[in-house]
C-alpha cells in the first residue's frame, strides 16, 4: 500500500469554517492524526477513519513530532487517505514542514489543504481589517516561541517594521513580548487587540496598548492571537487602556459563529 498523506488545515476552530476539501477528505480518510486544538465536531466529520489525536497543544508538544512524522510514514503503508488534521493553516506555525520533510525523505505521496489562520479569524471577528487602506500595508505573522535548540530570532525587529502584525503563541510571555517590542522601536501606546478563541462561541478579545499588554495577558487563558497596528487605535481609545472587556460577539451572532446547534 502507498497512501496518500493530507496535512489539511481545520481552521481556527468553528467547525463550519473548514474548507469543503477538507470536509470531503475527511469523509474519506482512513486515519485520522488530529491536533488536540482541533474541534471534536470537525474531527468527527472523519466517520469511518480511526482517529488518532497527537496531544498538541497552544504550541506545546505533548507527542514529539519526530514520532508524528515516523506515525505518519508508518501509516501511508497500511492505509490509503491519511489526514494530518492541524489547527488554522498547515503552513503557519504548523510545523508542517517537518512533515512534509519526512513525507518526502520516505518517498510518500502527500498535499496539503490550506486553512483559515487564527489572525484571519481573529481580524473577522473584530471587524477590523489587518491591512487597512492608507494605514497598514504590510502585516508581519510573529511568535516569540523557540522551540529548545533552535537559533535566537528577529521576531521583535520584524513586527517592529512593519505596520501591522499578529503574535502567535505569546500566552504567558505578554511581559517580554511588551518589552522587546518596545526596544524594537514600537511606541508603547501602539494599539493592540487580543483575541482568544476566535470563531468559537466562547471568544473574548480586549483592546489596549503595548504598554499595558501585560496587565490584561494573564485574563486569557485558551489559544491567543495579539494583533498590533495604528488601525485598533480607535477601540483602544474608546476604552482608554483600562481592563475593559468587550463582549465577544452580540448574542444573536454568537448562536450562527456556534454551527454545531
Ligand atoms: N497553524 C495555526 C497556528 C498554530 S500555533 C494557525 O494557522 O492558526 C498555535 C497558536 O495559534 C496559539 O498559541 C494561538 O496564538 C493561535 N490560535 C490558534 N487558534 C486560535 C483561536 N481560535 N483564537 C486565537 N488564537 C488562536
Amino acid at each position: 500500500m502507498s497512501g496518500v498523506v493530507y496535512l489539511v488545515g481545520a481552521g481556527p476552530g468553528a467547525p463550519d469554517l473548514l474548507t469543503l476539501r477538507a470536509a470531503k477528505l475527511l469523509a474519506k480518510a482512513d486515519i485520522v492524526f488530529h491536533d488536540a486544538l482541533v474541534h471534536p465536531d470537525t474531527v468527527a466529520l472523519a466517520t469511518r477513519a480511526e482517529k488518532v489525536p497527537v496531544g498538541k497543544r497552544c504550541g506545546k508538544h505533548s507527542t514529539a513530532q519526530k514520532f508524528i512524522n515516523k506515525r505518519l510514514v508508518d501509516a501511508a503503508q497500511t492505509h490509503a487517505i491519511v489526514v494530518r488534521l492541524k489547527g488554522g493553516d498547515p503552513m503557519l506555525f504548523g510545523r508542517a514542514q517537518e512533515e512534509i520533510a519526512a513525507l518526502e525523505a520516505a518517498g510518500v505521496r502527500y498535499e496539503v489543504v490550506p486553512g483559515v489562520t487564527a489572525a484571519l479569524a481573529a481580524a473577522a471577528e473584530l471587524g477590523i481589517s489587518l491591512t487597512q487602506r492608507g494605514v497598514a500595508r504590510s502585516v508581519a505573522f510573529v511568535t516569540p516561541r523557540i522551540a529548545e535548540g533552535e537559533p535566537p530570532s528577529d521576531w521583535a525587529q520584524s513586527m517592529a517594521a512593519a505596520d501591522a502584525g499578529a503574535i502567535y503563541m505569546g500566552s504567558g510571555q505578554a511581559e517580554q513580548i511588551a518589552a522587546a517590542l518596545i526596544a524594537a522601536g514600537k511606541p508603547p501606546t501602539t494599539p493592540i487587540a487580543i483575541v482568544e478563541s476566535a470563531s468559537l462561541a466562547e471568544s473574548h478579545r480586549i483592546f489596549a496598548t503595548l504598554a499595558s499588554l501585560p496587565r490584561f495577558a494573564s485574563q486569557f487563558s485558551g489559544p491567543a492571537v495579539i494583533l498590533l497596528g495604528p488601525q485598533f487605535r480607535a477601540r483602544a481609545q474608546s476604552v482608554r487602556n483600562s481592563a475593559v472587556e468587550e463582549d465577544s460577539v452580540p448574542a444573536p451572532r454568537r448562536r450562527a459563529l456556534n454551527s454545531t446547534d
